[in-house]
This record gives C-alpha cells, structure tokens and sequence, in this order.
C-alpha cells in the first residue's frame, strides 16, 4: 500500500501482496533497498526537549526474548517537544537505519538515516 498527493512523498511503503488491509496489517517495506521480508526494527528512542533520553533495545524470541532499557540526560535535541526514533535492520541491504519524527511548533518532521 502506499500513499500518495501531488505535493507529498511516500516516505515508507508496504507490501502490498504481503499485508491484509482488511485486519489493518502491512507488510513494511525496508525504508531503504524495499524488501519486505528482512527488516527488523528493534529499538526506540525517545527524547524530549529538556535533554532526557529514554532507549529501548529488544532482542530474541520467545521465551528468550529480552528488553534493555537505558535512561540517560544529555544534550537536548533541536525541537520543541519530543522525538521518537525508531531503529532497525535490514537483512537485505545489510545495512541499520532509523525513522525519526519529531514535533516541533504542531509540525511532526521525519526524518532517516542509514547506515551501510
Ligand atoms: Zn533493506
């Protein structure tokens, strides 16, 4: 599935023969090579203005599965409000990313980053 309008552009997409509208699931492409099958997103981080910062990495499966979660003050990031980015892997393209949206001013930014 994707979305789009003549001014906006398509910043992540789904597979379309893989998801199921009708349950409200999509299969997401990986934000960089497209892929749909591979692509882990695996941690979290939240900032706010004041310079807090909470990350949450999960690893494993199932009954192995496991959550490390870090809180730490730093600097604060450039927005008024507060950030959650998203972070992850492709098997594909090898290579980690994050989707990162920020609000600022009633304005949610995205923004990605990829690391080969
Ligand atoms: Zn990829």
């Amino acid at each position: 599935m994707t979305h789009n309008n003549e001014s906006g552009q398509v910043l992540l997409a789904a597979d379309d023969s893989m998801s199921s509208p009708e349950e409200n699931e999509f299969a997401l492409r990986c934000p960089e090579c497209g892929e749909a099958t591979g692509l882990h997103i695996d941690g979290v981080v939240v900032e706010n203005a004041g310079g807090q910062r909470v990350q949450v990495e999960a690893d494993g499966e199932d009954s192995g599965a496991r959550l490390d979660v870090r809180l730490e003050t730093g600097q604060p990031h450039d927005g008024r409000r507060h950030k959650f980015t998203l972070t992850g892997s492709c098997e594909h393209c090898g290579g980690s990313f994050s989707l990162g949206f920020k609000q600022h001013k009633g304005t949610t930014f995205f923004s990605k980053t990829f690391t080969p």
